[in-house]
C-alpha cells in the first residue's frame, strides 16, 4: 500500500508517517529528511540546496524528482511507500504518477492534515527548541507556510477527486489523528 501525507509544515506528517511505518511495515519517504541528509553529508546536492532550505524556499524539482526515482524503483520498497513532503507541486505530482505507473504501482490513500497557520507557528516554535532545525525560525516558518499555500494547494485540488482522498483535522491531538487514519485504513 502506498500513501501520501499532505499538510503544511508542522501539520504532523512526520509523526503520523513514523507510526504508519511501524504499523504497515512501510517506509517513510520524507524529502525534507533526505535533503537535510545531503546537507549534513556536505554532498554536491547538499551544497546546491543549503541556501534554499535555510530560506524556506523549494528545492529544484529536478533534484527532488531524482531522489524520488531512486526510492520508487527500489524493489524492497515497492508498494510500501509513505510519502511525506512529496509531491509539493503539480510538476512533482505528475512526475510521481509517471514514476509509479512506470513501476506498476499506484497511490492507494491520500491524507490531508489540515491545520491553521496560528497552530502551525506554535507547533514549529516548540519543535525548534527540541530539534534545533536551522529552518525553524519564525520568518522561515512563515515563508514555508506561504510557499506551501501557493504551490501545494493546487496539488490538493489535483488529488481531491481521488476515491481515497481524506481530509483530517490536523489540529486534533496526535493520538486522535492516528486513530482517524487507522480507522480509515482499517488497521
Ligand atoms: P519538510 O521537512 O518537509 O518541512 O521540508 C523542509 C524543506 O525541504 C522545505 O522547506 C524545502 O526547502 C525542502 N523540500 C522538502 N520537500 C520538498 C519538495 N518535495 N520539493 C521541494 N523542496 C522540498
Amino acid at each position: 500500500m502506498n500513501l501520501i501525507l499532505f499538510g503544511p509544515p508542522g501539520a504532523g506528517k512526520g509523526t503520523q508517517a513514523k507510526n504508519l511505518e511501524k504499523k504497515l511495515n512501510n517506509y517513510q519517504v520524507s524529502t525534507g529528511d533526505m535533503l537535510r541528509d545531503e546537507i549534513k553529508k556536505d554532498s554536491e546536492i547538499g551544497k546546491k540546496i543549503i541556501n534554499f532550505m535555510n530560506e524556506g524556499k523549494f528545492v529544484d524539482n529536478t533534484i527532488v524528482n531524482k531522489l524520488m526515482e531512486k526510492v520508487i524503483f527500489d524493489p524492497n520498497k515497492k508498494n510500501r511507500l509513505i510519502f511525506d513532503g512529496y509531491p509539493r507541486a503539480i510538476d512533482q505530482a505528475k512526475n510521481l504518477d509517471f514514476l509509479l505507473s512506470s513501476s506498476n504501482q499506484k497511490i492507494d490513500y491520500i491524507f490531508f492534515l489540515n491545520v491553521k497557520k496560528e497552530t502551525i507557528i506554535k507547533r514549529i516554535e516548540k519543535r525548534k527548541s527540541l530539534e534545533k532545525r536551522s529552518d525553524d525560525d519564525l520568518n522561515t516558518i512563515l515563508k514555508r507556510y506561504e510557499t506551501y499555500m501557493e504551490t501545494t494547494k493546487p496539488v490538493l485540488d489535483y488529488y481531491s477527486s481521488h476515491q481515497n482522498y481524506h481530509e483530517i483535522d490536523g489540529s486534533m491531538k496526535i493520538e486522535e489523528i492516528t486513530s482517524k487514519i487507522e480507522e480509515i485504513l482499517k488497521l
